[in-house]
């Protein structure tokens, strides 16, 4: 992906390789974690899995996660042969020889896949490494109670296969107090109980502050790397990783009375100075932002007024100083005051979404790596 020079850009987007590696080891570090893995699904939930693989890789992470095939093939290319990818959604009926071919490794969602890479590895005579996901209580991806008890009574199903892990995913752990967490935990046991042996993969970013029961083998952290809380109701342990900046392209003095932006559904109240930011719905800051967004100058707190447009924010900046908005500046739309948890519950949404939503005409810059 090319990304536009930053002179020109409507907006900076800084990624620190370095707080997305300290978060790693933190994760790393929790008491009871045998081995952390790192989820660069989604281009590393939007961070640029070409800058941030590698990185991690430096910090000594060997097991990256993501959705798709071409996901993983594009993520081999930036990484050495001592790293394991895995591919979430596994093969593709039919893709199994290019998962040989690249050296990844599926994860094993239904009993046709399993039955495909089990005739594949069987028919050239060698053992193929997978995962074996199960589904307990999330209803998404993996093994049904089913499937799992006719895959317990033909164990010969996974001939051919380097069975790594049996893995499961969490459907609310960012609550720690939620009863499902334990049921997963209890159901995910049981499963194990009655398949071959093999080591065990079960929490994501905020399942690993559930405590040692729920580490296993592998934990599979994701947004936590990226400085997204992964406990509920507590402080953030994670660094911040992502700064946006929008330059300002303009600034007007409105009459009392007057609209802003469609709608319009703002008016000013009194003589206002609006500045207008070169970053909209289309760069990932959704519409649910308006008339709610708040930008930072200096560290000062300026609100968005009237809707967000494609291409556009417009900030109220009537009490900075008027050399500090001129044309040309930038303005902090997200930092770590402003971070993306907060932006996303201003959005309505989560930071998982704001993550991935970052634009593609952002002028990209990577510190720390
Ligand atoms: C996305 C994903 C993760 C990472 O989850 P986070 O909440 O971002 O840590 C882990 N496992 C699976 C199966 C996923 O889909």
């Amino acid at each position: 992906m090319t990304h536009p020079r930053s002179e020109h850009a409507g907006a900076l987007l800084t990624v620190d390789l370095g707080a997305v590696c300290d978060n790693w080891r933190l994760l790393r570090d929790q008491p009871g974690v045998v081995a952390c893995a790192a989820v660069v699904k989604a281009d590393a939930y939007g961070l640029g899995a070409q800058r941030v693989a590698p990185a991690l890789a430096a910090a000594g992470c060997r097991h990256f996660f993501v959705a798709h095939l071409d996901e993983a093939i594009r993520l081999r290319a930036c990484l050495q042969a001592d790293a394991a990818v895995y591919v979430l959604h596994g093969a593709p009926l039919g893709a199994e020889r290019e998962f040989v071919a690249h050296r990844l490794i599926p994860v094993l969602n239904s009993l046709a896949q399993v039955d495909a890479w089990g005739a594949l590895a069987r028919a050239s005579g060698r053992l193929l490494p997978a995962v074996l996901q199960v589904d307990t209580g999330m209803s998404r991806l993996g093994l049904s109670n089913n499937e799992v008890q006719r895959l317990a009574c033909s164990p010969q199903w996974l001939d051919g296969i380097d069975l790594r892990y049996i893995m499961s995913h969490l459907a609310i752990a960012e609550e720690a107090d939620n009863p499902l967490n334990r049921q997963q935990l209890e159901r995910f046991c049981a499963i194990r109980a009655d398949l071959p042996k093999s080591g065990a993969c079960f929490a994501n970013s905020s399942g690993i502050f559930l405590g040692s029961d729920f580490h296993f083998d592998l934990v599979r952290p994701g947004a936590a790397l990226y400085g997204v809380a992964p406990v509920v109701g507590a402080p953030n342990p994670m660094r911040p990783v992502v700064r946006l900046q929008g330059r300002i392209v303009q600034t007007r003095l409105i009459e009392s009375g007057c609209g802003v932006g469609y709608g319009p559904s703002w008016r000013a109240a009194r003589p206002t100075r609006i500045a207008t930011v070169a970053a909209g719905y289309a760069d990932g800051l959704p519409r649910s932002l308006s008339n709610r967004a708040v930008a930072r100058v200096n560290g000062q707190p300026v609100m968005q007024v009237g809707n967000v447009s494609m291409d556009t924010l417009t900030f109220d900046v009537t009490d900075l100083p008027e050399s500090t908005v001129q044309p040309g500046a930038f303005v902090d739309l997200i930092d770590a005051e402003n971070g993306v948890d907060a932006v996303a519950a201003r959005a309505g949404t989560i930071g998982y979404e704001i993550l991935t939503s970052l634009g593609r005409r952002y002028a990209r810059h990577y510190i720390g790596g």
